[in-house]
C-alpha cells in the first residue's frame, strides 16, 4: 500500500489539526520532493505488487490531474500496479468540476472520497468548510456522471441536532453513494472549535447526542443495505475500502510526504516530519528528516486489539496465538475475561468482537484491555 499525504488547503477547517499550509506556495517543490522520497525509499516495501494508493491530506484536489498523474507514473516506475488495484483520492466538493472529473477519469484514479460533512449550511459554517451543500451535492452527481461509481462520502456528526442528523443520512441514502465514513465532531487543541468553546461563543458537543446519533445511524444505514464493516465506516456490499481495511489488518505501507506515518507489517512505524519546508530540505539532501519507533509485543498486542475490535470482523485469536509469546498472551486473557464478563467482548466463530450495541464505547472497552 502506498499513501500520499498532500499538505495544502484552501482554507482551514474549525475543527481540524491535521498537517497542511494554506498557501500553494512551493507545492512544485513539495511535488518534486515527494517523487524522488518514493525513489529514495522504494526498496523498503518487501513486496513490490501494490493493491492500494491512497492521496490524502490536505486536500489532494487542490492538485491538477497532470500533477496527480505526474505521482502515480513515479509510482509505477518502482511498484507493480495490480490489475484491480484501488486508487484513492480524497477531494472537497469545490473541486470537483466537469474539468477536472474528466481528465481525472482517464487518469487512472478509481475511487473519490468526498468531504461533504454535512447537508447543511449552519453545519458547513460552523465547520468552516470551503463548499456549499448545494456545491456538494452536485459534486456527488457530477462525478456518478463521470463514472465514479467507486465512491465514499465524509459525514460529521455531533455538531447540532439528531433530526438534522437524521436528514443528513437521509439525503446520503437518496444521492446513492455506495460508502460513507463518519465520524464524530471532537474539539482538537490549537483549533479555532476549541478556542470558540473556551469563549463560550460555541457549545461543546454534547456526547450523549452522538451516542444517540451514533445508534441511529447504524441502525438507518444497514437498513439501507449499507454494511457497518468498521465503527466510522459503512459500505455496501463490494465497496468495502481496500485501503482502510489493509490497514486494519496490519498490512504493510510507505506513506510519502510531510507527516505521513509508515509501518512495516512487523514491529517499525515512523512519521515523516510535519514541516514542509523541513521536509523538502531533508530530501534535497537524499535524507528523510523522520521519527520512528520500535513497537514492543506489547505495543503491538495493544494495536491490533484497539484496531481489530472496531471492525465487524474482530480481533483474529489464531493469529493472535501465533503471533504473541505466552506470557503476553496471558496477561492479555486476565484483563479479556472481565470485559467478556460484563458481555462488552465476545468470541464468535474464531474472532474477539465488540457487541455492536457497545461499539460507540469500543475505543473505551479496547484501552482497558492494554497491557502496560
Ligand atoms: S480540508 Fe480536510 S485537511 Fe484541510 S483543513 Fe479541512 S478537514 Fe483539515
Amino acid at each position: 500500500m502506498l499513501y500520499f499525504h498532500i499538505p495544502f488547503c484552501k482554507q482551514k477547517c474549525s475543527y481540524c489539526n491535521f498537517h497542511f499550509s494554506t498557501s500553494l506556495r512551493g507545492k512544485d517543490d513539495m511535488l518534486n520532493a515527494i517523487k524522488k522520497e518514493v525513489e529514495l525509499r522504494h526498496q523498503e516495501l518487501e513486496k513490490r505488487s501494490i493493491s492500494s494508493l491512497y492521496f490524502g491530506g490536505g486536500t489532494p484536489s487542490l492538485l491538477e490531474v497532470r500533477e496527480l498523474s505526474g505521482l502515480l507514473e513515479t509510482s509505477a516506475k518502482y511498484y507493480d500496479f495490480d490489475a484491480d488495484i484501488e486508487i484513492t483520492l480524497e477531494t472537497n466538493p469545490d473541486d470537483l468540476d466537469a474539468d477536472f472529473l474528466k481528465a481525472l477519469s482517464k487518469s487512472g484514479i478509481n475511487r473519490l472520497s468526498i468531504g461533504v460533512q454535512s447537508f447543511f449550511e449552519a453545519d458547513l459554517r460552523l465547520m468552516n468548510r470551503a463548499h456549499s451543500v448545494i456545491q456538494a451535492e452536485d459534486a456527488i452527481k457530477r462525478a456518478q456522471d463521470f463514472g465514479f461509481d467507486n465512491l465514499s462520502i465524509d459525514l460529521i456528526y455531533g455538531s447540532s441536532s439528531l433530526s438534522i442528523w437524521q436528514r443528513n443520512l437521509q439525503k446520503a441514502v437518496e444521492l446513492g453513494v455506495p460508502h460513507i465514513s463518519s465520524y464524530a465532531l471532537t474539539v482538537e487543541p490549537k483549533t479555532a472549535l476549541n478556542k470558540w468553546v473556551e469563549d463560550k461563543l460555541v457549545k461543546a458537543p454534547n456526547e450523549d447526542i452522538q451516542n444517540s446519533e451514533f445508534h441511529y445511524m447504524s441502525h438507518f444505514l444497514q437498513e439501507h443495505d449499507f454494511i457497518h464493516y468498521e465503527i466510522s465506516n459503512f459500505a455496501k456490499k463490494d465497496f468495502y475500502s481496500k485501503h482502510n481495511s489493509a490497514y486494519w489488518n496490519a498490512a504493510p505501507y510507505i506513506g510519502f510526504g510531510p507527516s505521513a506515518h509508515s509501518f512495516n507489517g512487523k514491529r517499525e512505524r515512523s512519521w515523516n516530519i510535519a514541516n514542509n519546508f523541513l521536509y523538502i530540505k531533508g530530501i534535497a539532501e537524499n535524507r528523510r528528516n523522520f521519527e520512528k519507533e520500535k513497537l514492543s509485543p506489547k505495543d503491538q498486542l495493544n494495536e491490533w486489539v484497539m484496531i481489530g475490535l472496531r471492525t465487524l470482523r474482530g480481533v483474529d485469536i489464531k493469529a493472535l496465538k501465533s503471533s504473541f509469546e505466552e506470557d503476553v498472551l496471558d496477561e492479555f486473557n486476565k484483563h479479556l475475561t472481565s470485559k467478556k464478563d460484563q458481555g462488552l467482548v465476545v468470541e464468535e466463530e474464531g474472532f474477539l468482537k465488540i457487541p455492536q450495541v457497545y461499539w460507540f464505547l469500543a475505543d473505551g472497552i479496547a484501552s482497558d484491555l492494554f497491557l502496560i
